[in-house]
């Protein structure tokens, strides 16, 4: 592991620790951390950021979006408690950073990303490096992808003003969605949702965060 990495590690470790009270986690998972020591954040961060590759920090991709801050994209990916043979769907691939540390984790990956530049980049870049079990789609988000739901985990990368109900649908009974969510004047909550036996939804906020917005196209 270089020191960018171990340092980044180190800052999430760190974050993790300090907003525990609010979040309900004090540790990540291991095999979380795994993968985020798997995936190399540098290959989904354009070239004129590199330098910047490992920082805790959100990047400008273009089109007026970011790659998110590792912490929340580790802390996102730890409250889904992914197992090996979970189906997740991802509603705003971006970089594919995020698409990429969930593919470790999960069976299959399916994201959806509303900007064909970014859909298509992301897309090829998951071909280039030999991701084989992420389905990448070009189209709105809120509309979740049907046809090979329902879900046992959905990660929202953009804040909605309400849970898209598409989305709440095509979680499974005993799944979880982690949203952030716009509040008044402006400020969003990472919330997480899980979905009980009896289909039952019950949604929790966390953190206060900041995501661009999940656009109803
Ligand atoms: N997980 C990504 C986050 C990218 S930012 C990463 O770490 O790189 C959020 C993304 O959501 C943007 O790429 C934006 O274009 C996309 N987005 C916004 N509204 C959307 C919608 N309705 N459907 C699908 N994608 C959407």
């Amino acid at each position: 592991m270089n020191d960018a990495v171990r340092k980044m590690l180190a800052t999430i470790a760190h974050q993790t620790a300090a907003t525990a009270s609010t979040t309900g986690r004090s540790t990540l998972s291991p095999t979380v951390l795994a993968a985020i020591e798997a995936v190399n954040r540098a290959d989904f961060v354009p070239d004129n950021a590199l330098n910047r590759a490992y920082d805790d920090g959100p990047l400008a991709i273009g089109y007026g979006q970011t790659i998110s801050q590792p912490f929340i994209v580790a802390l996102m990916t730890d409250l889904l408690d992914i197992e090996p043979d979970h189906k997740v769907l991802e509603i705003g691939t971006g970089s594919g950073y995020q698409t990429a540390i969930l593919s470790k984790l999960a069976a299959e990956v399916y994201t959806v990303e509303r900007i064909e530049n970014l859909a298509e980049q992301a897309r090829q870049q998951f071909e280039k490096l030999g991701y084989d079990n992420i389905h990448c789609r070009q189209a709105d988000g809120y509309l979740g992808w049907e046809e090979h739901g329902a879900y046992d985990g959905i990660i929202v990368t953009a804040a909605a003003a309400a849970v898209p109900p598409a989305l709440l649908n095509q979680l499974k009974s005993g799944g979880r969605m982690v949203i952030p969510l716009a509040e008044a004047r402006g400020y969003q909550d990472l919330v997480l949702i899980d979905k009980d036996k009896e289909g039952k939804a019950h949604s929790q906020p966390l953190l206060s965060v900041s995501f661009v917005p999940l656009v109803a196209d």
